[in-house]
């Protein structure tokens, strides 16, 4: 049973198959300039015929009617002419005259109308297919690339209106920014030289061209003619087509021409395909590559590929529904009921043709198609990355690859090389011989060049800029000078010299990574010698370590005098042959402490011993600090006898902007001038304010000026100048020297043209050089060798010895140390006091706090030395005594009205 109900669908299947027609007529209306799009017409139903996989039991017939692409009327006769012989769907034509006139009446009669052409209008409703991606989408392509390639501004270059819509995603993208994009228009003749000449006089490298593609060779030319196809130049192409231009004379010229292609050309499926369809079958072997790739025109393809769309979909709704052709008058309101239904179907389709996947979205737009990006180099149009509306642009091409085109390109290159006469950098070389060329310069910049040119195989010519500047914006005008200008006017292809990296002339012209790095600092006439100072030999200290010694020596002595009354230790008995004194003594009165420490400071002594331990404490104390003290002044005195002490104004920018005796001021327009200019720091600003407004002027217009100045001025004129030039000129001339350090940091660097391809190969050769240390070798040869250079270098290390006196913070530790003694000394002070106290205490039989108020009251009787004894027999051992004789004997100077 199942077996057969099997057949019986299987049965109806095939019965429904058979129902579309054995032979299906499909119309195309062909311009006769679309002659191309014709044979991929005919070609595409030829194949679909012989192929028996797409309509297996039908086949297509081509209808060709050929018209004007301006006359609608006849393009309407014809499609009613097609209609009455049946067709299932129209194909074309390219006019938008003709075509809208064609879609209305296929909208009326519902027949499928299939278009290859650029259109812009969105007709979702209509009963229209069209292959050819959506301008909006195209536009989308644009604006990846330009944002991939980081285009500040560029020209456009459109020949009409429908190229503004094209390119309109990329104008609002882009808006009005510090940048304004320049859009011009093509003129209707065939001179566009005038045009192209006012945008090569706006310095714009940058150029977005919209054109038919037939003109696309002309504009090219002739902008060549103007010299606008140099190696900085770079063009985008809007035209899907540009393999079909012959653009054999640019391969060499070193511009970047850029495009989009829907269809490969190269691709072995296109090729295969492709390769039948060209000229009559007598002319096929003589066609040369350039007629092979004219037929592949996005549109051709397009037309190849909408023909299989076409086919599949019925297929497909072939499997759906019963499907019969009739022919159709224009006359009756007459509709095929399956237009839409196959209109539907291939909006649904999703298959690969010549241009890639063929899809559409929602609206009926074509989607998830890609781009192949081609670039223009010697081998000819190479893909270097795709696009796709998902992922925008994927560059495929390798670094490694992109570096290797750059370095073939060089090898065969002569750059005209811009610099200006500064030393060490670009001088003249003294020769008895007239030279030329190259071989009249030498110099640290010359021989960099001559370096970067072994590493990456260029020639070289050296020119000196006209007006012998290194490069500054005009603000009024917006114009720059020096070799800046003439990087812009690509008189010049690299710029060599002392030219600082600023962030102006970045905007402006590219520049290589930093060869030499430097910052700028003061020149200025070396400090005169002092003549020796009679009170010298007070400069090993600083004012403070004297006020703190003299208060030391005060707090010490006084601090000696009280413990010595504290400690029961200092009070001797002056006559020892009486064992039983009335009276004590004590040898530190105030006057005995401070000769004590003053003979102790002068390491003389004095006959004075402390003989308690506190005392000693206080005495050992401060004959350690006069130690070290006497030692550090000893040392730094003999430094500061053996220097010459000089005298110099001033020591950094600081001290220049504090004062007006001493003028100063930097080379005009140069980097250093400008940094003085735009600074925000309120003492840089002072400077600036001060040399803007100083009369006669400060300003030089070159180094050299201001080191002559400099030397003229004799310490009247300090002139800023960066350090790499300062430490040439203080190599040669001893007068000079550099004051103070850096005041910023920065770099020079090789300049060339914006958009210049050789930036990453240059930067690389510089860093190359480095590594191998050819840098270095080049700056000793140059600062330290030749020229007379190395002639200061005695007094430099001469000059480069100070000595400085000591200050708290170099010998404050000592007298932390004392003070810390003097703590310890009263410590033992009160011990001793309290310990004897008791001990008479006991002995007296009286209370030790009644002992310890007597033995104050004695101690603070300062102005006696004597005391009271209150028992000295049974404290008195023989050694002690024995002492205390000694004592007596040898401080024999206490005067005997102290006794009681
Ligand atoms: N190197 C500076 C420049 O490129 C010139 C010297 C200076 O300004 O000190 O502008």
């Amino acid at each position: 049973m199942e077996y057969i109900s099997l057949i019986i669908i299987g049965f109806c299947m095939i019965n429904e198959v058979f129902l579309l027609p054995e032979v299906i007529r499909i119309g195309g209306l062909f311009h006769p300039a679309d002659d191309r799009q014709e044979i991929a017409f005919r070609y595409a139903v030829e194949k679909i015929n012989n192929d028996r996989t797409i309509l297996p039991r039908s086949k297509l017939s081509a209808q060709i009617e050929r018209m004007s692409p301006q006359d609608s009327f006849h393009a309407s006769k014809k499609v009613c002419h097609l209609l009455r012989s049946g067709v299932a769907a129209i194909f074309g034509p390219q006019s938008a005259h003709t075509a809208s006139h064609v879609q209305s009446i296929c909208d009326t009669m519902e027949i499928p109308h299939l278009e290859t052409r650029w259109d812009y209008r969105l007709r979702r409703e209509s009963c229209l297919v069209n292959l050819y991606p959506h301008p909006t989408t195209l536009s989308k392509a644009y604006v990846d690339l330009v944002k991939a390639w980081g285009w500040k501004s560029f020209t456009i270059i459109y020949e009409n209106n429908e190229g503004l819509v094209r390119l309109q995603e990329l104008l609002k993208a882009h808006g009005p920014y510090e940048f304004p994009i320049t859009v011009r228009q093509l003129g209707e003749g065939s001179d566009y030289r005038p045009l192209l000449k006012q945008i090569k006089n706006s310095a714009e490298s940058h150029v977005v061209l919209d054109c038919s593609t037939d003109r696309i060779y002309d504009v090219l030319k002739q902008a060549q003619q103007i010299g606008m196809m140099s190696d900085y130049h770079s063009y985008l192409i809007t035209s899907l087509d540009l393999h079909c231009v012959d653009l054999e004379e640019f391969k060499y010229g070193g511009t970047n021409i850029t495009a989009f292609r829907l269809v490969d050309p190269e691709g072995s499926d296109v090729r295969s395909i492709v390769k039948d369809w060209s000229l009559p079958t007598d002319n096929r072997n003589k066609k040369s590559d350039l007629d092979n790739n004219t037929f592949v025109k996005a549109e051709t393809a397009l037309m190849y590929d909408a023909v299989h769309l076409f086919a599949k979909a019925l297929h497909d709704l072939d499997t759906s529904q019963q499907i019969d052709i009739k022919p159709l008058s224009c006359d009756a309101v007459d509709t095929w009921p399956h237009g839409y239904s196959l209109i539907n179907y291939m909006k649904i389709v999703e298959m690969r043709g010549l241009t890639g996947v063929i899809k559409f979205d929602h609206q009926g737009f074509r989607s998830d198609f890609a781009l192949d990006i081609i670039e223009l180099n010697r081998e000819g149009l190479k893909k270097i990355g795709t696009w796709n509306s998902t992922e925008g642009v994927n560059f495929t091409r390798t670094y490694g690859e992109v570096y290797t085109q750059i370095v073939e390109i060089i090898q065969n290159k002569t750059f005209v090389v811009t610099t200006i006469l500064s030393s060490p950098y670009c001088m003249r070389k003294d020769s008895s011989e007239q030279l030329t060329g190259n071989a009249q310069y030498e110099g640290y910049a010359v021989d960099l060049i001559h370096e970067i040119s072994r590493v990456l195989g260029f020639n070289y010519t050296i020119r000196l800029a006209p007006d012998g500047r290194y490069g500054s914006l005009n603000r009024q005008t917006k114009e720059w000078d020096g070799m800046i200008r003439e990087l812009l006017d690509q008189k010049a292809d690299l710029a060599i010299a002392d030219l600082t990296i600023t962030y102006d002339r970045e905007q402006a012209v590219d520049f290589t990574m930093p060869f030499m790095n430097l910052g700028i600092s003061i020149l200025y006439r070396k400090p005169i010698k002092q003549p020796p100072n009679l009170f010298s030999f007070l400069s090993p200290l600083s004012l403070d370590v004297w006020i703190y010694m003299a208060t030391a020596y005060l707090g010490v002595s006084v601090l000696l005098f009280i413990l010595a009354r504290f400690s029961p230790y200092e009070w001797d008995n002056p006559h020892p042959c009486n064992n039983e004194p009335d009276v004590l003594e004590n040898q530190f009165t105030l006057l005995n402490s401070l000769w004590f420490t003053i003979g102790s400071l002068m390491q003389q002594g004095s006959d004075i011993a402390p003989k308690a331990v506190s005392t000693r404490m206080v005495a050992g104390m401060w004959w350690f600090f006069t130690l070290i003290m006497i030692s550090s002044y000893t040392a730094n005195l003999a430094a500061f006898l053996t220097v010459e002490r000089m005298d110099s104004p001033i020591e950094s920018a600081e001290d220049l902007a504090k004062q007006t005796r001493i003028k100063y001021g930097a080379l005009r327009d140069g980097s250093t001038a400008a940094f003085f200019r735009d600074s925000n720091f309120s003492t840089y600003q002072r400077m600036w304010s001060f040399m803007e407004s100083a009369k006669p002027t400060v300003f030089t217009s070159s180094n050299k000026e201001g080191v002559e100045k400099v030397v003229k001025g004799k310490g009247s004129y300090a002139f800023l100048m960066e350090s790499t030039s300062i430490e040439y000129v203080i190599e040669r001339n001893c007068e000079l020297t550099q004051v103070g350090g850096m005041l910023d940091s920065k770099g020079y660097g090789i300049a060339m043209p914006p958009n210049s391809p050789f930036r990453t190969a240059i930067s690389g050769a510089i860093l190359k050089l480095q590594e191998e240390g050819k840098l270095h070798i080049l700056k000793t040869r140059w600062w330290k060798e030749k020229r007379g250079g190395g002639a200061c270098r005695d007094e430099t290390t001469k000059t480069s010895s100070t000595a400085n006196e000591l200050g708290l913070a170099n010998v404050g530790g000592v007298f932390v140390v004392l003070m810390g003694g003097m703590g310890v000394a009263c410590v033992i002070a009160v011990c001793e006091f309290v310990w004897k106290s008791r001990k008479v205490a006991v002995e007296e039989r009286i209370s030790l706090c009644a002992e310890m108020a007597s033995e104050l009251r004695t101690a603070l009787k300062c102005q006696h030395s004597t005391k009271q004894s209150q028992n000295c027999a049974g404290s008195n051992s023989k050694a002690i005594r024995q002492n205390q004789i000694n004592s007596y004997n040898s401080y024999g100077f206490i005067g005997k009205g102290q006794l009681a």
